[in-house]
């Protein structure tokens, strides 16, 4: 965004950490606050630093995190290290932060470290996909205002859930589920990135990482055959086709689906409630259903969804949302404004957060997708949060934020029971959104429900299917 980075073939060297007061890195730390003592048991301050060259005066908030460190490797020394490595750095390809793959998760981290004390910080996203169209659309549920919420294009306070026999209109309250258009995203966090002058946006394929060989040296990154170095590499790349991994002991689901924009000549939707599921679909034992997000009375996002092992032939998606139109929503008539398709990961393998000391995954690659939902925008936004407080607090991305445990083998018992009876998988939605209020299912989802909550949710579902499901995944050595 602003320049373009040089080429350079430099192999990684290895970096002293650079002494506080080094008069080789052409800044002056002129008072260290509350104490001069880098190594100071205060938990939170200010470093003002004046660039020599410039003579630009530069504040740095920052919080040792005594809690976490041991003093010797407190975040305040941390901060200066990183301020003064990236002042002193002439070299164009050596940023303090590379982002291999620039999107949601990327975009995202990148735009919250740019609104936060961190924006000084140096960064390259490298992507070779110019982030130029609407490829995607992101829907989520929440109580508050969120990252982004200006580009929120639609919400719903209601949803439908229907099935044979069933047809429940829900209260989201106090919920509400919101839709955000990937172009208006990528348009809105690439203005972010541009406004701060921090962020260089580089179209080119990351071929390779090498991680740091100790705490003080740099990670390379290698894109288009250009070497880039940068203290930290946050890996989100990621292609949409389908995950399989090799672990016997983990379901390898996908959440595959086409989606069309439709505008019918009539009114035919009912703008202010979003279908959730449809389950009046033919399920031939797999987990499927339509997901409607209606926008207004003739114009509606249609998909026909999936939740199974393996893929369709392109032209079965298509009949299959013909049908539907058709068949239970009575349309025949009707012009497609936008077309999206997708393969999302199901799986409860656990994806590692570390690549290396100094390569952190993140979004779907960082294991952010709910394995039993597809869902992944807003843990993309919560993780972003938390790696930037972390890296504030304690002068590493890598935070502590974990969900209760018990909350992988709920997924991994339903990802079994759709594994390996997806017919029961009607059964299991159509009892769990019957009797249960959105809210809890909702608090489920997001793992922040209480164990009470939890149980009470559990027991409204075919319980004998998942004790059969967990025995299955707790005693068999394949899935
Ligand atoms: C069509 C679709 C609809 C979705 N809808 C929802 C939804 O409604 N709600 C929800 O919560 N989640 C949804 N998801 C899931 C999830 O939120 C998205 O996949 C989200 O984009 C994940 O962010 P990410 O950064 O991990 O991956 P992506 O946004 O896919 O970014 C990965 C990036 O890596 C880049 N890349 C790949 N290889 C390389 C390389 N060698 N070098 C450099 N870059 C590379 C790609 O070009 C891409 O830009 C949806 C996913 C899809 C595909």
């Amino acid at each position: 965004m602003s320049g373009t980075p040089q080429q350079s073939q430099r192999s990684p060297s290895r970096r002293r950490s650079l002494p506080t007061h080094s008069p080789q890195t052409g800044a002056e730390p002129i008072r260290h606050s509350p104490s001069r003592h880098p190594h100071t048991t205060h938990r939170s301050g200010i470093i003002r630093s004046r660039i020599r060259n410039t003579g630009e005066m530069v504040f740095i908030p920052f919080s040792n995190g005594a809690d976490f460190l041991p003093d010797s490797s407190c975040a305040q020394f941390r901060c200066t290290r990183i301020l003064h490595r990236a002042m002193a750095n002439h070299d164009p390809n050596t940023y303090t932060i590379i982002f291999a793959g620039g999107g949601a998760a990327a975009l995202s981290l990148a735009a919250q470290l740019v609104q936060s004390p961190l924006s000084h910080l140096r960064m390259l996203i490298l992507d070779p996909d110019p982030k130029d169209r609407n490829d995607r659309t992101w829907c989520f549920w929440s109580t508050e205002p969120v990252f982004c919420e200006s580009i929120v294009s639609h919400r719903w306070n209601h949803l439908a859930f229907v099935s044979d026999g069933t047809n429940l209109h829900l209260d989201t309250h106090p919920y509400d589920y919101r839709v955000i258009h990937s172009i208006d995203f990528y348009r809105h966090t690439h203005s972010i990135l541009e406004a701060s002058g921090r962020v260089h946006v580089v179209q080119a394929s990351v071929e390779s990482i090498t991680d740091a060989g100790n705490e003080d040296d740099m990670a390379t990154v290698i894109a288009d055959g250009v070497t880039y170095r940068a203290d930290w590499v946050f890996d989100s790349r990621w292609v949409a086709v389908a995950y399989r991994g090799t672990d016997p002991r983990c379901h390898y689901l996908q959440q595959h689906f086409l989606g069309w924009t439709i505008r019918t000549p009539d009114d035919r939707f009912t703008p202010d409630r979003a279908t959730l599921f449809d389950l009046r679909v033919p399920q031939d034992g797999v987990f499927r259903f339509v997901y409607t997000l209606p926008f207004s009375t003739r114009e509606a996002m249609v998909e026909y969804t999936l939740f199974s092992a393996d893929l369709l032939a392109p032209p079965q998606y298509r009949k299959a949302l013909e049908t539907y139109l058709s068949d239970q929503l009575g349309i025949t008539e009707y012009e497609i404004l936008d077309e999206e398709s997708c393969v999302i990961p199901m799986t409860d393998e656990s994806f590692p957060r570390a690549a290396g000391k100094k390569i952190m995954r993140i979004g779907t690659r960082g294991g952010r997708v709910k394995a039993s939902t597809g869902y992944a925008f807003l843990r993309i936004q919560q993780d972003s949060a938390a790696i930037v407080r972390s890296m504030i607090e304690r002068g590493t991305p890598f935070h502590n934020r974990r969900p209760p445990r018990r909350y992988h083998t709920f997924d991994a018992m339903l990802l079994q029971i759709l594994f390996r009876r997806g017919e029961r998988g009607k059964e299991v939605f159509t009892a769990l959104f019957t009797r249960n209020p959105v809210s809890r299912i909702f608090r489920f989802l997001d793992e922040v429900g209480t164990v009470r909550e939890n149980l009470l949710l559990m027991a409204t579902v075919p319980w004998f299917l998942f004790i059969r499901a967990w025995f299955a995944i707790r005693f068999s050595k394949r899935v």
